[in-house]
C-alpha cells in the first residue's frame, strides 16, 4: 500500500510538472488558453493604449481588425467611464486652484470630441477605419447634430461657476461651420462661455499645433492665465503656451497632427 501510494503521489507530481510545463510552453509562444480572436483583440488594445500614450504618431485610421474593438470602447462604457475619471482628476484640480479677483483666469477646452460628440458620424466610418472625408464631416457638422459629452458638460459648469473665463477653442472653418458650432453648443448646453474661437482665414493650412499655440499666445498676451487645457488630440495640447496643466481626452478614431 505504501508503494501503491508513493506511486500515486508521483502521479500527480508528475502531472503537475507537465501541467506547468505545458502553460510554460505555451505563454511563451502561444495563447492556448485563447482563441486567436482574444489575441487578436488585446492586440487593438495595445494599440489603441499605444495611440493614447501618444508613442504611435501620424496614423491615419483605424486598423482594419481592430473596427470592433474601438466601436466596443467607445459605445459599452469604458470610453465613457475613462472620460469621467479625467473629469473626476480635473475637478479635484480645480477645487486646489484660488482664482484672482482680476478675472483672468482662464481654461481651454477644445471642441470636437471634448464639449461635443462626433460618435454618431464615426459610428457611419467604421469608427475611424475609413479615412477621414472633409466634406461629408462638414455636412455632418453643419447638421449640428453633435451631442455633448456629459461630464464634459459637467466640468464646463463647474469652471464657468468657479469663475474661470473658458475659452472655446477649434480647428474649424469659421466662415463656413461658425453659425452651425455656436448654434450646436447652445443646444446641448455650452452657455457663457467667454469666447469661441475658430480658425479663421489667416490660420488656413496651418497645423493644428501652430494654429492653437498662436490661439493660445495671443491669450496669454492679452493677460489671461491658462489654468488647463482639455482636449481629445495630442496636438491640442502641445505647442506653446500649452496652459498649466493638460488634460487628453481618449479618442481613438482619428488623429489631427
Ligand atoms: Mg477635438
Amino acid at each position: 500500500m505504501v508503494g501503491f501510494g508513493w506511486s500515486m503521489q508521483g502521479m500527480r507530481e508528475a502531472m503537475v510538472l507537465v501541467f506547468v510545463a505545458i502553460w510554460s510552453s505555451s505563454k511563451a509562444t502561444s495563447t492556448w488558453w485563447r482563441g486567436d480572436s482574444d489575441e487578436a483583440w488585446d492586440n487593438c488594445l495595445s494599440w489603441r493604449l499605444g495611440v493614447e500614450a501618444n508613442n504611435i504618431r501620424a496614423w491615419r485610421t483605424v486598423p482594419p481588425e481592430c473596427s470592433a474593438h474601438v466601436e466596443a470602447y467607445m459605445v459599452r462604457g469604458q470610453y465613457q467611464r475613462d472620460v469621467a475619471l479625467i473629469v473626476d482628476t480635473i475637478c479635484a484640480y480645480i477645487d486646489s486652484i484660488d482664482l484672482s479677483s482680476d478675472g483672468l483666469d482662464a481654461w481651454i477646452l477644445d471642441v470636437d470630441d471634448t464639449c461635443i460628440s462626433n460618435l454618431f458620424y464615426y459610428s457611419g466610418k467604421r469608427y475611424g477605419c475609413e479615412p477621414f472625408d472633409p466634406v461629408g464631416f462638414k455636412t455632418w457638422a453643419l447638421s449640428a447634430k453633435c451631442s455633448a459629452i456629459p461630464d464634459v458638460l459637467r466640468l464646463f459648469v463647474k469652471l464657468i461657476a468657479k469663475g474661470f473665463k473658458v475659452f472655446l477653442v477649434t480647428g474649424r472653418d469659421e466662415d463656413t461651420l461658425g453659425q452651425a458650432t455656436i448654434r450646436n453648443l447652445h443646444a446641448q448646453g455650452f452657455f457663457a462661455y467667454h469666447r469661441l474661437i475658430l480658425r479663421s482665414g489667416a490660420y488656413k493650412g496651418q497645423s493644428a499645433i501652430v494654429y492653437k499655440s498662436t490661439v493660445r499666445k495671443q491669450l496669454a498676451e492679452e493677460g489671461f492665465r491658462i489654468w488647463g487645457n482639455v482636449g481629445d488630440q495630442w496636438s491640442d495640447l502641445q505647442g506653446e503656451y500649452t496652459g498649466n496643466r493638460t488634460f487628453k481626452l481618449p479618442n481613438p478614431m482619428y488623429n489631427i497632427p
